[in-house]
C-alpha cells in the first residue's frame, strides 16, 4: 500500500512559517499583509472556499478584506472594482475566486490584478515567468506549486523521471507542466483528445490528475511504485483517481480531501507575505 501525503500537516508548516514572516513585516513596517478575495456570484463551493482563504489568511495575522460582487455583475463593474484594488497601496495582493460567472470575460479580469499582487499566480505574466523561469516575475499558479511543494516534502526525485499530467488548464496542467519541467522531469501533457491515456499514465513515474472528474484515473494504470498526486475536487469530496486500486499500486499518493487542498491555500498565504514584503521592500 502507498504512503499518503499528508497536505495538511504540510500546509500547516508553510502557514506557521507565514505567520513568521507576517512578524517580521509588522515589525519592520508596522503593515499587516492584506488579502483582498473578490467573489463574483454565490457559487457555494466559490463562497466556501473565499471563506477558507479569508480565514486562514487571518489566523497567520493577516488581514483580509472581503469583496463581493452580484452575479449579474458585468465584465466592466468586475474589472473597475479589481483595478480599484490594484491602485490601493493598502491591499497586497488579490485573488479573483475562479470561475466567475460565464459572461464576465475572466481572463480580463484576470489580467487586471497587477502582477505584484497576483497572488494567485493567474496572470500572463505569472505564467510567463514560472515558464522562462524568471525569479520574481509574478507567483506560481498556486495548486500546482503546492503539488510541487507537496513533493518536495516527501524527498520525491523529479530530475529525469517521467511525469504525466492530465489535464492542461491555463490555472492548473499547463502550470503543473511548466514547474515539473522546471525541475527536469520528462513530462507529458493529457487532455480530452489524448489517445491511449491509459498506457501514457503508465509509463509515468510521477502522476498528476487534473481532470474534473470523478474516479476517472483507473489504478491498472499506475505503474507499480510511482507517486500519485490527485488534485481532483468532485462532489462528494472525491478526487480525480480512483483510489483504493491506485493505492495498492503506487508509492506514494495524496488523499482526497487532505492532499492538494491544504497545500494550494498556504501557497496563496505564503504569496501574500511574500508580494507584501517585496512592496514594502522588507526582506524576509
Ligand atoms: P478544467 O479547466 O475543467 O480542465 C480539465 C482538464 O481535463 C482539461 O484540460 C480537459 O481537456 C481534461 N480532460 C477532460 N476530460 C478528459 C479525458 N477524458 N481525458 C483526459 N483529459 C481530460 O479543470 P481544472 O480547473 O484544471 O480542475 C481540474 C480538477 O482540479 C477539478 O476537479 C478541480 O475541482 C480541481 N481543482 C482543485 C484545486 C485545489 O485547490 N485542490 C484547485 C483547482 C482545481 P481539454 O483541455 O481537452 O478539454
Amino acid at each position: 500500500m502507498a504512503m499518503l501525503m499528508d497536505g495538511r500537516a504540510v500546509g500547516q508548516r508553510m502557514l506557521d512559517a507565514c505567520a513568521e514572516k507576517v512578524k517580521a513585516i509588522v515589525a519592520a513596517r508596522g503593515t499587516r499583509p492584506c488579502l483582498a478575495t473578490v467573489l463574483v456570484g454565490d457559487d457555494p463551493a466559490s463562497v466556501t472556499y473565499t471563506r477558507m482563504k479569508r480565514t486562514r489568511s487571518e489566523a497567520v495575522g493577516m488581514r483580509s478584506l472581503k469583496v463581493e460582487l452580484a452575479a449579474a455583475s458585468t465584465t466592466e463593474e468586475v474589472v473597475a472594482r479589481v483595478a480599484a484594488l490594484a491602485a490601493d497601496p493598502a491591499v497586497h495582493g488579490i485573488l479573483v475566486q475562479h470561475p466567475v460567472p460565464r459572461h464576465v470575460d475572466e481572463r480580463r479580469v484576470f489580467e487586471t490584478v497587477p502582477s505584484a499582487k497576483d497572488v494567485d499566480g493567474l496572470t500572463l505574466t505569472s505564467f510567463g515567468g514560472v515558464s522562462f523561469g524568471l525569479p520574481g516575475v509574478g507567483y506560481g499558479s498556486c495548486t500546482p506549486e503546492g503539488i510541487v511543494r507537496l513533493l518536495d516534502a516527501y524527498q520525491v526525485e523529479l530530475s529525469g523521471r517521467r511525469a504525466v499530467v492530465i489535464g492542461r488548464s491555463p490555472i492548473l496542467g499547463k502550470p503543473m507542466a511548466m514547474m515539473l519541467l522546471a525541475r527536469d522531469a520528462t513530462v507529458t501533457i493529457c487532455h480530452s483528445r489524448t489517445r491511449d491515456l491509459g498506457a501514457i499514465v503508465a509509463e509515468a513515474d510521477v502522476v498528476v490528475a487534473a481532470v474534473g472528474k470523478a474516479r476517472f484515473v483507473q489504478g491498472a494504470w499506475i505503474k507499480p511504485g510511482a507517486v500519485v498526486v490527485d488534485a481532483g475536487y468532485n462532489a462528494g469530496n472525491i478526487g480525480d483517481v480512483d483510489f483504493e486500486p491506485a493505492a495498492e499500486r503506487a508509492s506514494l499518493i495524496t488523499p482526497v480531501p487532505g492532499g492538494v487542498g491544504p497545500v494550494t491555500l498556504a501557497v496563496l498565504i505564503d504569496h501574500t507575505a511574500t508580494a507584501t514584503a517585496r512592496q514594502l521592500g522588507v526582506t524576509l
